[in-house]
């Protein structure tokens, strides 16, 4: 018999930790997790999950739009956001079922609370309860920032904006980041008067330069409207409920609605680590070793909370590797090189690999390819939207080191070239393909 409760207790039932749990359990550990919100975490509940069919909800004002070049007679349509809201709400209880369900059928036990950290091998649930476990596993993930200045409470950040009442007339989105530049394009297709308020002067900063300055061109040309160098001030609410936002040395600006999109800050707090001895950063983030160990041999973390790389895919692979590593007998780390990215906006972006300005700081010689069009379907729809495709190419050993696109589904398309990216193809080898006639893809083929 052994002394503890559980082999493995898993704080947080998001991705990360729904996966580890899994594995753990499939290698026979005594597993038990717990989750004070609902199970699936950021991604299905408040994330990438509803934001996702958000953006095909908001892409339906330009296929709409575009039908009519098409020869569809469509007559003048409504949006309803309330419909929306409500089926992509209903998407996300089935999914947190399925969550559940992938638990229980893995044995592993669901304690829908709080769970802090009381020893290096104990948890205390919210209800007092305490528990032993050989290893303890912190997957809580990271909250929305929302800055220290007067009236910030009247803005809403990514958790609240799945549940709003109304569409608002004007928005205003803080930060220029993936969450400021995905819910930029969705307020603006469902017809909302959309600002972004920048405190640098880029957007979507780490991402191929030309890539982004693409993404403001043609935003700017739907009518977006983009503040730059603006430090928030205050917030003010006013009678008739909208709100007045205020700049250090700029002028005020009205909005509807205020959403914060400045970053996500790793959720540890309050969590009795410090108290036991684990080591965290400077934002909170918990600082973890290869294997995912931190400072306390019996607890380990992954995901968001580590502030490592904050994607859903990575924080699954975190815990799969944990899991295999300390329960499986199959030591396994994470490559965290060749991470595919995507910010959903409209149109999307995609990238892998190193920028032009990441290799020429690197490698000794780069060469870069790009690809400049207007899709065949916008050239028939008279949209004036050209896609932008990039290869940052090794010089020395003509190794396609990063792709960047802009355009239409390059999300879908560039997991797929990632592939070949990540198994370190050569620019001749993309060029042997023969090209898929007509698509937009075939311009990684045909770079020159
Ligand atoms: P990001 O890190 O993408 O962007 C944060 C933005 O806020 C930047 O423009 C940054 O400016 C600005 N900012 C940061 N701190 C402050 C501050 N104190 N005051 C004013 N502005 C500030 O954060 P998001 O909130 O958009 O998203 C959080 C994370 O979630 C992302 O990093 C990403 O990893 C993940 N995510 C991924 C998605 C996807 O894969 N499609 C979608 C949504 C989120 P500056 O450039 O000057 O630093």
């Amino acid at each position: 018999m052994t002394a503890y409760d559980y082999d493995l207790f898993v704080i947080g039932g998001g991705s990360g930790g729904v996966r580890a749990s899994r594995i753990a359990a499939s290698h026979g550990a005594r597993v038990a997790v717990a989750e004070e919100y609902r199970v699936g975490g950021t991604c299905v509940i408040r994330g990438c999950v509803p934001k996702k069919l958000l953006v095909y909800g908001a892409h339906f004002a330009e296929d709409l739009q575009d039908a009519r070049r098409f020869g569809w007679n469509v007559p003048a349509c409504d949006f309803d956001w309330p419909v929306l809201r409500d089926n992509v709400l209903a998407e996300v209880d089935r999914l947190e079922g399925i969550y559940g369900t992938i638990l229980e059928n893995n044995k592993v036990e669901l304690y829908d609370q709080r769970a802090t950290v009381s020893g290096p091998n104990e948890v205390t649930l919210a209800d007092g309860t305490k528990l032993k476990a050989g290893t303890i596993l912190i997957a809580t993930g990271a909250w929305p920032f929302v800055p220290d200045i007067p009236g910030a409470e009247h803005g809403i950040t990514s958790n609240e904006v799945f549940h709003l009442e109304q569409m608002p007339k004007r928005v205003v989105i803080a930060g220029g980041g993936y969450i400021a530049n995905e819910f930029a394009g969705i307020f603006h297709e469902f017809s909302c008067n959309v600002t972004l308020v920048n405190r640098g002067d880029v957007i979507l900063r780490g991402y191929d330069e030309q890539i982004r300055d693409r993404l403001l061109q043609i935003g700017l040309t739907k009518g977006l409207r983009f503040l730059f160098n603006h430090q928030f001030q205050s917030v003010e609410k006013r009678d008739d409920g909208s709100l007045l936002l205020h700049f250090e040395g700029q002028e005020p600006v009205e909005t509807d609605l205020l959403l914060w999109a400045v970053g996500r800050t790793p959720n540890s707090v309050g969590l009795g680590l410090k108290e036991v001895g684990v080591e965290l950063g400077q934002n909170g983030a918990i600082l973890v070793d290869e294997d995912n160990q931190t400072s306390v041999p019996s607890i380990y973390a992954i995901g968001d909370v580590t502030d490592r790389v904050q994607l859903t895919p990575v924080a699954i692979r975190e815990g799969h590797a944990f899991a295999d590593t300390v329960f499986g007998n199959k030591p396994t780390r994470v490559d965290y090189t060749n991470i595919p990215a995507a910010v959903f906006s409209h149109p999307p972006i995609a990238g892998v690999g190193l920028t032009e300005s990441e290799a020429r700081n690197t490698l000794g010689q780069v060469k870069t390819y790009t690809s400049d069009f207007r899709p065949m379907k916008n050239v028939l729809a008279g949209r004036n939207e050209r896609s932008l495709y990039k290869m940052v190419v090794d010089g020395t050993t003509d190794r396609v080191v990063g792709l960047h696109m802009i355009g239409p589904d390059a999300p879908e398309i560039l997991q797929a070239a990632a592939i070949a990216v990540k198994a370190g193809l050569t620019k001749a080898q993309f060029d042997e393909t023969i090209a898929l006639h007509p698509t937009m893809s075939e311009e990684l083929v045909l770079m020159r």
